[in-house]
């Protein structure tokens, strides 16, 4: 690819390969045989030229400066703590992944914490994203900065081992031949457990990387994610999503992107999985309330469709004409209301409650049919509290993270659903965080649909993400069902 439509260098790609070391700092140019890349002085990042390196110096000075001492301060703690993860006696290859998996997540709090100590002030968020993403060996998990590390406490005076990257993908990496072998038939030939179509982690990488640079001409240079696909065609009727998959906006998508329709195969392929990303949140509401109405489709037929978002952030606003696929697919639903609730909503539609109406495409203004778009800037128990006798026809999480943070908060909504007997659905990035989160609900006393256990959402997102803290973890967006009861 040496041109696209939109005149884009291709080349260009977002941060995670740039975090990875494969990609320059300064202007996101990709590591290339004629463009191999410069180590900076700190060993954390990588620059084209020094031209490309002085363009960065007046912000990147900061961390440069003391990310040796930092090194040095917590090298031996972060050693021992290597060390204690089980291996192998002879290979050293690491036995114990869910320990290196700690081991990591830990190591980028120390540093991070080191580094901030040094500075005087929290890391912003450019900063975070160079000490959490370093290349891991496949094999023993250790990084180019714990070799160095290695290296200098034993006051060796070989240069440290430097991880090499898998010559087919380009995202994972090795420190010696050895551990290569060790790793390559399980990289390379093993499907991976994070993969729907039995990829192996090599094939997914090489599909993380064509997402990145297919995102990169599509959406100029944003991140992946930021490409939102509203496909303009109403249904005759509603016909069920449960019998088909997003191969079924090929057609579609085709159609409307004419002019990237010369990039070929692969490249329509990583753009439909683009669209998946946003897409998915629609569809899993159609998908949600078909499983949970079972036979009777008397939603299908309402005049106003309820929907509540719980939770709803950025990703939602950002990509909110995508809910209009929701009465595309619905035509007999004259009204769809759209109640966002979310207590970081106040910085896109202010600290009020917002309720407006969304600008739909011509055929629904044509056929009087429209969108009621709410927005409420609280958390969902504190909006129903207030409403005692509301009741949506569905209420939906994305991505919640009710695992991870203000676990009491979410634990107070989704006991409050359940209670209410209000129809829920709550989603997550992987397959952990949606067995984590089903256990929560599990304990809160909430019995689930049958269909919805733990399990794949047949509408995830088909963007693959790398997991930093992991070696060879993948998310998707609402990948996962956490649990869905009515
Ligand atoms: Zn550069
Ligand atoms: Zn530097
Ligand atoms: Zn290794
Ligand atoms: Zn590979
Ligand atoms: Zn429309």
């Amino acid at each position: 690819m040496s041109s696209s439509p939109t005149g884009i260098d291709p080349l260009h790609i977002p941060p995670v390969l740039v975090n990875l070391g494969i990609a320059c700092h300064y202007c996101l140019k990709e590591k290339t045989a004629p463009n191999p890349l410069l180590q900076c002085a700190c060993r954390h990042v990588w620059y084209c030229n020094t031209e490309c390196r002085k363009a960065e110096w007046p912000t990147h000075t900061y961390l440069c400066d003391v990310y040796q001492t930092a090194e040095e301060e917590c090298g031996r703690k972060l050693l021992d703590a290597y060390w204690s993860i089980p291996k192998d006696r002879d290979t050293l290859v690491v036995t114990n992944f869910g320990m290196l998996e700690e081991f990591i997540s830990n190591t980028e709090r120390v540093v991070t914490k080191t580094l901030e100590d040094l500075l005087g002030r929290p890391l912003v968020f450019q900063e975070r994203q160079v000490v959490g993403w370093e290349p891991h060996c496949l094999a023993c998990g250790r990084t180019d900065a714990l070799f160095r590390i290695e290296a200098e406490l034993a006051k060796r005076n070989t240069r440290p081992a430097v991880l090499k990257p898998c010559p087919y993908c380009n995202l994972s990496f090795y420190c010696c031949e050895s551990h290569w072998r060790t790793a390559k038939s399980k990289h390379e030939n093993e499907p991976s457990p994070y993969s729907r179509d039995n990829l192996t982690q090599c094939e997914m990488n090489k599909r993380c990387l064509e997402d990145l640079r297919c995102s990169q001409i599509i959406s100029a240079g944003s991140a992946v994610g930021e490409f939102t696909w509203r496909p303009e065609r109403i249904f005759a009727s509603w016909s069920s999503v449960r019998d088909i998959d997003w191969a079924n906006y090929e057609y579609g998508l085709y159609k409307a992107f004419k002019a990237y329709n010369s990039m070929g195969k692969r490249f329509m392929d990583a753009m439909l999985r683009a669209a998946s990303e946003n897409l998915s949140m629609p569809l899993t509401i159609l998908w949600s309330l078909e499983v949970l109405n079972g036979d009777d489709d008397a939603w299908t037929k309402k005049d106003v469709l309820d929907i509540h978002v719980l939770g709803a952030d950025e990703l939602e606003i950002s990509s909110i004409e995508v809910f209009e696929e929701i009465v595309h697919r619905l035509p007999l639903v004259k009204t769809l209301v759209l109640t966002f609730i979310g207590p970081n909503l106040d910085k896109f539609t202010g600290p009020e409650p917002l309720i407006t109406e969304l600008k739909t495409c011509s055929d629904c203004i044509h056929n009087e049919r429209s969108i009621a778009f709410n927005s409420y800037p609280m958390t969902y128990h504190q909006y129903m509290d207030d409403r005692d006798s509301t009741k949506p026809d569905l209420a939906i999480a994305f991505n919640s993270g009710c695992s991870k943070s203000d676990i009491e908060s979410w634990k107070t909504t989704y006991r409050a659903l359940s209670r209410k007997r209000v129809p829920s659905l709550f989603t997550a990035s992987n397959e952990v965080e949606a067995q984590r989160e089903s256990v929560l609900f599990h304990r809160s006393g909430i019995k689930f649909h049958p269909e919805l256990h733990p399990r794949h959402n047949p509408w995830g997102s088909l963007i693959l993400k790398i997991d930093s803290k992991t070696i060879s973890r993948f998310s998707e967006n609402n990948g996962w069902i956490s649990g869905g009861w009515q």
